[in-house]
């Protein structure tokens, strides 16, 4: 078998390596430097795998805009034993992405690596306007945390983990933390990688 990344044929090692299944190479795998963290902003814990550096960023716009849909499990897979019983009563709320990048890509790229981790999802987001994210003011950001819509009632008794691929602050995620982190206690964010 060969690496997704490298292309280059995966060496079984040990007795250990011929039990797992990871689609990445050991080296490949040593490169991308996942560990599960987590820190606060806006006093919501943000779990993350990964730093947003040059080969993460290759690997997700390999899945994302070439749409290698193979590549899904690569993201979580080292940690999916853990991640599955950390997040284990959270339901998923995925920010929703622009008209204008959906229509560039045919496949919910978060919703399907979540699946692979039994992630329920939590309800449907809407967009009352299309809107840009990058570079706006912050009079512009605030006309964007009022532009998320929620298709269900959150209670406060819900868990409710909301997903990204990239956190950057001031993103979309700001907007959505904004929107309902008074309505329930039981709120953190998974995103796959953190811009530092
Ligand atoms: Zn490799």
């Amino acid at each position: 078998m060969r690496c997704l990344y490298c292309d280059k044929e995966i060496e079984k090692l040990s007795l250990l390596n011929l039990l797992e299944d990871d689609l990445l190479c050991l080296k490949c795998r040593k490169a991308l430097n996942g560990r599960l963290r987590r820190f606060k902003y806006e006093n919501i814990y943000v779990y993350y795998l990964y730093e947003y550096d040059d080969m993460f960023k290759s690997i997700l716009l390999q899945y994302k805009e070439v749409m290698d849909e193979a590549l899904k499990e690569v993201f979580i897979y080292p940690y999916g034993s853990l991640f599955k019983i950390l997040f284990k009563r959270y339901e998923a709320l995925y920010v929703p992405s622009s008209k204008l990048k959906m229509e560039k890509r045919n496949f919910l790229a978060m919703e399907e690596i979540m699946k692979l981790y039994g992630a329920k999802k939590y309800a449907d987001v809407l967009m009352r306007q299309e809107l840009i994210q990058a570079g706006k003011s912050l009079k512009e950001r605030r006309k964007m945390r009022d532009n998320y819509y929620l298709k269900r009632d959150v209670k406060a008794d819900d868990y409710i983990m909301i997903i990204d691929d990239v956190f950057t602050s001031g993103s979309s995620i700001s907007g959505m933390i904004e929107a309902i982190k008074g309505e329930t206690k039981h709120l953190i964010v998974f995103v796959l990688a953190v811009v530092k």
